[in-house]
């Protein structure tokens, strides 16, 4: 059988292509090591982003706002929707819509093209011939190659849901990131990291350390011992740990993936915000693009070039790619700032106009849009951080900027 397409992956990502395609009629093949298990991670993003995806009913628990501490005396407010995904209900809605998708427990090791078809080679000897295959297998996909670049840096992060009598954000706010120091480590200066928190109700709590970006990567350890500190600072002692959570997450480093004869989407497309982590809005988003372009193009009995050309061009736009690079460019300065210099950062940054920061932030802004905020901060910046700022330029991220521009 030669299916429209093979999908290997079963995350966010994998889910929202496949379920799109069955529901065009294409014939679809999801190939996962356990394609039924339930999204885990602990997924945050602005709702303004998502479009179609922003009732309440696709959320655990929705803020209106969120804080920034920068200082033990300066908190800024940011005035804007955040929510915590309901996986559950995301996942069900994906899975009622795929019906008809064939689901294979296995793992894809190869792609190999033969004539005007592609065959998934997988671990346990199956071939799966299809008119495209979609590599959904996330950050540490094995079937992409990737354009040569820097290496990329990790966002790590180690976080737990905890089951506490009482937790010091009364009001139920959530905190996007919170700089106060943890200790007086040196370590803790040097290398930054904040604490995110998502309470869930007055006794329940999701709180995470995490190092924004890092090259070498924080280690998990580091991160574990920090979030005990706060954690004794902020007067929580005593509580349950319902659940732990462990997070790395690559950023920045190469260009996003050259077209090739599999075309990636999500984690394995570098889709992820090379500033921030972020990436589940932005794929919630493209999928249905991904999913017009795959359909007009079996539709129209494109050649294989034609259709991989097609798709690639769906998941991304050259003004991405450009925006991308200019991400890029802020993700290696943002690589090599201790606490005071991404603090003093972040107090310029959040001091623009709204626009300009929520363009920055957003998955799927366009260059211009990107080009404009950093303009901005160079502007409003102190002389350290322009200096910083225009060094960078010819150093390592000045490539980056480059293609940015270009
Ligand atoms: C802990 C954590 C928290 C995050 N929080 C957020 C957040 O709050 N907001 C946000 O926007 N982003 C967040 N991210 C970033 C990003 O959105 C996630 O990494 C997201 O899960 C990526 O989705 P994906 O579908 O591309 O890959 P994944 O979710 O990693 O799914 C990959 C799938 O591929 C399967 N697979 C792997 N190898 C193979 C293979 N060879 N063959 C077949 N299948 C394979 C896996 O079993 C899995 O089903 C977070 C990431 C992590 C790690």
């Amino acid at each position: 059988m030669v299916f429209d397409v093979v999908v290997a992956g079963a995350g966010p990502a994998g889910w929202s292509v496949a379920s799109g395609l069955v529901t065009k009629g294409l014939s679809v093949c999801m190939v996962a090591p356990d394609p039924t298990t339930p999204f885990s991670h602990t997924y945050g993003l602005w709702i303004d982003e998502v479009g179609e995806w922003s009732s309440p009913e696709w959320y655990t628990s929705v803020w209106p706002f969120v804080n920034v501490h920068l200082s033990a005396t300066d908190v800024r407010r940011l005035c804007r929707r955040y929510g915590r995904l309901n996986n559950e209900a995301l996942r069900a809605h994906f899975m009622g819509r795929a019906r008809g998708c064939k689901l294979i427990y296995d793992r894809v090791e190869a792609v190999v093209k033969e004539g005007d078809q592609f065959v998934a080679q997988t671990a346990n000897g199956n071939s799966l011939r299809a008119l495209l295959v979609v590599d959904a297998t996330g950050h540490e996909s094995q079937l992409i190659a990737h354009a040569p670049g820097p290496e990329p840096g990790w966002q790590v992060a180690y976080g737990w849901t905890l089951e506490i009598p009482s937790h010091p954000w009364e009001n139920g706010e959530a905190v996007l990131m919170d700089f106060r120091p943890p200790d007086e480590s040196k370590a803790s200066l040097v290398r930054p990291s904040f604490l995110y928190v998502l309470p869930e109700t007055s006794t329940r709590v999701f709180v995470e350390e995490t190092s924004l970006i890092g090259r070498p990567p924080v280690s998990i350890a580091e991160l574990r011992q920090r979030l005990n500190n706060r954690l004794q600072l902020l007067g929580i002692t005593s509580g349950r740990i319902i659940k732990e959570e462990r997070c790395f997450i690559p950023m920045g480093g190469p260009p996003a993936p050259p077209i090739q004869s599999v075309v990636a989407f999500g984690g394995a497309a570098r889709m992820v915000h090379p500033g921030t982590g972020y990436m589940l809005a932005h794929v919630l988003k493209i999928a249905p693009r991904l999913v017009e372009a795959v359909y007009t193009s079996c539709e129209t009995g494109e050649c294989a070039w034609d259709r991989v050309r097609r798709a690639w061009a769906a998941v991304w736009t050259t003004d991405e790619r450009r925006a991308h690079n200019l991400l890029r460019f802020g993700a290696e300065v943002l690589m090599r700032m201790d606490t005071p210099s991404m603090c003093s950062f972040f107090d310029v940054f959040f001091s623009l106009p709204e626009r300009h920061w929520f363009e920055y932030l957003s998955c799927g802004a366009t260059s211009s849009d990107v080009r404009n905020s950093m303009w901005k901060v160079f502007n409003q910046a102190n002389w350290p951080l322009r200096w910083r700022l225009v060094r960078e330029s010819f150093g390592r991220g000045g490539v980056a900027l480059r293609q940015g521009l270009v």
